[in-house]
């Protein structure tokens, strides 16, 4: 099962492909989760990302293929693959095309919908684990100990793009530049619209109906072929 969550940053993409590779045995890739290890890490490319995404620019597409074909390399990605924040450009689903030319690249595309002032809400209250990248609400999912994960006890903090400002800037570099691959992926027939407002408990349910069964028939055919 090859996915692709779109949207943009606050809608639950993360949430909702996080419960997903738990249901399809698939491995979750957040292209923003790959950038900000190599932040961390101080390498070459994470040093030269952080400059864009500071700001809530989009990091090159080059950096960002180097990244992503590194990983869907991984033996784990054979099987399939959830993809979270990536592809952001044409150039990037080009790319992604061409790398699984041979049987056709996915299965289907989830684009979340949701308001910008929503989003500017929950991405305000947001917190993320250092350790282990489980994510909170202050207010609508808030940690049962005070800045510390409920699962392993990591530290929470909020990520330096998400400030109000940057978001906004965020919101309109989705708009400018990710948004148009709604178009792209509805012209090839892979696009389900998926109303991305309620628990994410419910929005689940709401992607697992757009998937349906042939969905995942189509990807047991691939595996077997
Ligand atoms: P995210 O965690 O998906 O919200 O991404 C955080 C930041 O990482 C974005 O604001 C961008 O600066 C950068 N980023 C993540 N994914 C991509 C991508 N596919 N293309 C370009 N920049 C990206």
């Amino acid at each position: 099962m090859r996915l692709v969550m779109l949207g943009p940053p606050g809608a639950g993409k993360g949430t909702q492909a996080r419960m997903l590779q738990e249901r399809l045995g698939v491995p979750q890739i957040a292209s923003g989760d790959l950038l900000r290890a190599a932040v961390q890490d101080r390498t070459q490319l994470g040093i030269e990302a952080k400059r864009y995404m500071d700001r809530g620019a989009l990091v090159p597409d080059d950096l960002v293929l180097k990244l992503i074909e590194e990983r869907l390399r991984k033996p784990d990605a054979t099987a399939g693959f959830i993809l979270d924040g990536f592809p952001r450009t044409r150039e990037q689903a080009e790319a992604l095309a061409a790398m699984y030319k041979r049987n056709g690249a996915l299965d289907r595309v989830i684009a979340l919908n949701v308001p910008d002032e929503e989003i500017i809400k929950r991405i305000s209250g947001r917190r993320t684990c250092r350790n282990c990248g489980a994510m909170y609400h202050l207010v609508f999912d808030p940690p049962m100990n005070q800045n510390h994960c409920n699962q392993c006890n990591g530290e929470l903090y909020q990520r330096e793009d998400d400030s109000e400002d940057t978001v906004r800037m965020r919101l309109q570099v989705y708009a400018a530049a990710t948004r148009p691959l709604l178009e792209y992926y509805e012209r090839q027939g892979l696009l389900v619209q998926v109303d991305g407002i309620g628990r994410p408990e419910e929005v689940s349910a709401r992607i697992l109906k757009q998937l349906g069964v042939d969905a995942l028939n189509s990807a047991k055919a691939r595996t077997k072929a």
